[in-house]
């Protein structure tokens, strides 16, 4: 699969990388990484990575326009996104010649002329920078950069199951063979806003917690306007909210009055919440999901069966 990906990033000039909406550091790692790394190895390739701008990663590269470049033989890729509805920027990929689709999502759509998907990967960015090296390609301090941000971010530094020896062996790589300043890299992923932390405080004080472990939180529009009016808060709080005994699950419900939703992050240390999620049109991975509904109608549904999830699992822990 790694050599074949080689072979049409070879066969194309031109090359156009998309990810999943609301960029995380994996997905923006992924795709701007790759950039990097096909043109420090083949220079004259054409090579483009598209989406909208999230402000708080825009450390992370520039991003490109492609509304006036002609397609029609270009090569797709699509990282880090499961499903067609999700890609950032591209509405028919129908219109590329050639789609590579590399994720460790579980799958939702199949698509793809090559589909390389595996679940137990920590981050797109460990798959791809298992590829160059696998593929004997150079990898640059650019490029290294951004897979180490994606990895970093994603495994919640090294942190959660799916952190492998694999893990360690790339990352031991990545460090041996470029100088990257990882204490810089660390402080840009890392650095919080006041409004943000006292959001957290405001979550950690007033949560609710089932009798079942399941903690969850509303946060209206009122609350986020009162802490910095940046909806994108509650989706870095919830990865701080873990290792709390009584709590096996948890999630930030968030009213989105700009964007006329209501965003649920979702979180485990033990039961699968992902499958919840899917049934109200959302998905993401077995421990960390999550989905943005048009309106609150669901929002107690989800909550019960999020609640019996955790039942169910604390049972059978007992
Ligand atoms: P978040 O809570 O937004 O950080 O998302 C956690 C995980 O769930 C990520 O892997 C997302 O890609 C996935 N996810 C979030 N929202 C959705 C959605 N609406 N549909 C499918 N997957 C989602």
């Amino acid at each position: 699969m790694k050599k074949e990906i080689l072979k049409k990033i070879e066969e194309f000039d031109t090359i156009v990388i998309a990810r999943h909406i609301g960029a995380d550091p994996d997905a923006l790692g992924s795709s701007l990484g790759l950039k990097d790394l096909i043109l420090d190895n083949y220079p004259k390739k054409k090579v483009y990575t598209i989406g909208v701008y999230a402000s708080k990663f825009k450390f992370m590269g520039k991003l490109d326009n492609i509304d006036n470049l002609d397609v029609s033989n270009a090569l797709l890729f699509v990282l880090d996104t499961p499903n067609l509805i999700r890609i950032d920027g591209i509405t028919n990929i129908n219109e590329f010649k050639y789609v590579i689709k590399i994720d460790h999502h579980p799958t939702i759509d199949k698509f793809g002329d090559i589909s390389w998907v595996e679940p137990e990967e920590s981050s797109v960015c460990q798959m791809i920078l298992d590829f160059a090296y696998s593929n004997n390609l150079k990898v640059k301090k650019d490029a290294a950069e951004k897979f180490f941000t994606g990895i970093v971010s994603d495994t919640g530094r090294f942190l959660y199951d799916y952190t492998t020896p694999k893990t360690y062996e790339l990352i031991a790589r990545l460090l041996t063979e470029n100088k990257i300043n990882t204490s810089d890299i660390y402080s840009k992923i890392y650095s919080r806003d006041l409004d943000e932390v006292r959001l957290q405080g405001y979550i950690e004080e007033n949560m609710t917690v089932t009798k079942n472990g399941f903690g969850y939180i509303i946060l209206t529009d009122e609350m986020i306007k009162k802490y910095g009016d940046d909806t994108s808060y509650p989706g870095d709080i919830v990865n701080n909210l873990n290792n709390i005994n009584e709590v096996y699950a948890w999630a930030i419900f968030t009213y989105d009055v700009k964007n006329n939703l209501v965003k649920v992050n979702v979180r485990s240390r033990g039961p699968v919440i992902s499958k919840v999620l899917e049934n109200y049109g959302g998905g993401g991975h077995a421990l960390a999901s999550g989905a943005r509904l048009k309106d609150d109608s669901n929002v107690k549904n989800i909550i019960n069966d999020l609640d019996k999830v955790c039942e169910k699992y604390s049972k059978a822990n007992e």
